[in-house]
């Protein structure tokens, strides 16, 4: 990559594979193309700083830790991050273990995105690899023989690429140069997430029913745990001082059942996230490719965004090491096709899980919801079932 120079006109650069999104996807990507003698440029719209505090996503499938130890990232995560066995489903008096371990073979990590995302930014760091942070106005232009424009420290650039790849999340600019169709559906709830210092009062996640509506009592370390309640979509924060959220969820994850405690303490971070599902299909127009959030979004409930976006790019980074440095376009003709097989199982997945756990003020549904919870709970084929999807599917499946 040369970068150019000039003052007031468009400054060129040229790569292999430009990037657009520094999140995981994106910097995942960047890191095995170069393991793979593929040169790359990642472009993003926020500061470093930023992207590295997101709070998100926390619970990395087994092939997902697989795959960041096999590409020299796992250092970290396997000293600080807690391998589970598997979760807790509940409903009103009611609490049951599944085992995925001992039902799958396979468990997985509590390891927080913002702890991924630091992990990926200093192997960038040590790979000397360019990640631009900060740029404005992203354009993609020209899928037969693409280039990226954006605006960096107020200098107008163009990066020249043999291939465009859009990680730019939900909304970033790439997917408005993929045609195709789209498939989407809205849930009428949300989630009003926490981050509370306080030591978590479970051992492993908390998946909760209840009339009032789902809790999920989560961690992101010894000393910080992650709580969600489902509140109705269109939540405004300012109805949830802090005191209301906690006695929410004593109710809904059952504070005082067999003699269980729900730890309080000072909550630091709040948000509401709202819930739907949406796949864009195909996930590749000419030299221009889509991967992660760009292509799919799954509601949380299954634990699947951050590792389908990590799927995608265990894909997507060999077939285009194939196609770059070896001129073999096979895999990359197959990547969508492959990728969406993973994708449709994971957004059912979602959506069994959503469904099956959030209230819906439907007295019949309700009914239904604790029959399905607990023939999961008692019947191995249930338990395995879930555990099968939620520890994860092979990267290939
Ligand atoms: C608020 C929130 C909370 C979430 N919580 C959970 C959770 O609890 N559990 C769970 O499993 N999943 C959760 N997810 C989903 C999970 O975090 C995502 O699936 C995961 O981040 C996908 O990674 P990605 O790299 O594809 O996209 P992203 O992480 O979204 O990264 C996309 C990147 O592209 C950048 N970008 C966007 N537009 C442009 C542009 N024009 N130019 C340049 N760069 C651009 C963005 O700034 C971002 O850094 C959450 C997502 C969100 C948004």
């Amino acid at each position: 990559m040369v970068p150019g120079s000039g003052g007031g006109l468009t400054v060129p650069m040229r790569t292999q594979v430009a990037v657009i999104g520094a999140g995981p996807a994106g910097l995942l990507l960047s890191h095995l193309l170069a393991a793979g003698g593929v040169d790359s440029v990642v472009v993003e719209s926020r500061t470093r700083a930023h992207v590295e505090s997101r709070i998100r996503a926390g619970i990395l499938e087994h092939s997902t830790v697989g795959l960041l130890r096999s590409a020299g990232l796992g250092d970290r995560l396997l000293r600080e991050g807690d391998e589970h066995r598997g979760v807790y489903l509940q409903w009103p008096g009611e609490r049951h273990h599944l085992d995925f371990v001992d039902l799958v073979g396979r468990g997985v990590w509590v390891y927080g995105q913002t702890e991924v995302q630091k992990d990926l930014g200093r192997a960038r760091d040590a790979g000397g690899q360019q990640v631009l942070y900060d740029v404005r106005d992203t354009a993609v232009h020209d899928p037969a023989d693409p280039h990226v424009t954006f605006t960096l420290d107020g200098r107008a650039r163009r990066l020249d690429a043999d291939v465009v790849v859009g990680c730019d999340g939900s909304f970033g600019p790439t997917r408005e140069v993929v045609p195709g169709n789209t498939w989407q559906r809205t849930y009428p709830y949300s989630w009003l997430g926490v981050l509370a210092d306080v030591a978590p009062s479970t051992d492993e996640l908390i998946y909760a029913w209840h009339p009032d509506g789902f809790a999920l009592n989560s961690m992101r370390s010894p000393a910080v745990t992650r709580l969600y309640l489902q509140v109705p979509a269109g939540t405004d924060l300012a109805q949830w001082p802090d005191e209301r959220i906690w006695d929410a969820l004593a109710a809904r994850l059952g504070h005082g059942q067999d003699g269980w405690e729900l730890r309080r303490g000072p909550i630091t971070e709040k948000g509401v996230l709202p819930m739907r599902s949406f796949v864009r299909a195909p996930m590749r127009h000419g030299r221009v490719f889509l991967a992660g959030d760009a292509a799919h979004i799954v509601p949380p409930t299954g634990a699947k965004g951050l590792n389908l976006a990590v799927a995608d790019v265990a894909l997507l980074a060999p077939a285009l090491v194939a196609l770059l440095a070896e001129k073999d376009p096979r895999l990359a003709d197959e990547y969508s096709d492959r990728a969406l097989r993973r994708v449709w199982r994971c957004t059912h997945f979602s959506w069994w899980m959503t469904t099956m756990l959030h209230a819906n003020e439907d007295p019949f549904d309700a009914q239904l919801q604790l029959s399905q919870l607990r023939w999961v709970a008692s019947s191995e084929a249930g338990a395995r079932g879930l555990a099968e999807n939620y520890a994860g599917l092979p990267i290939g499946f």
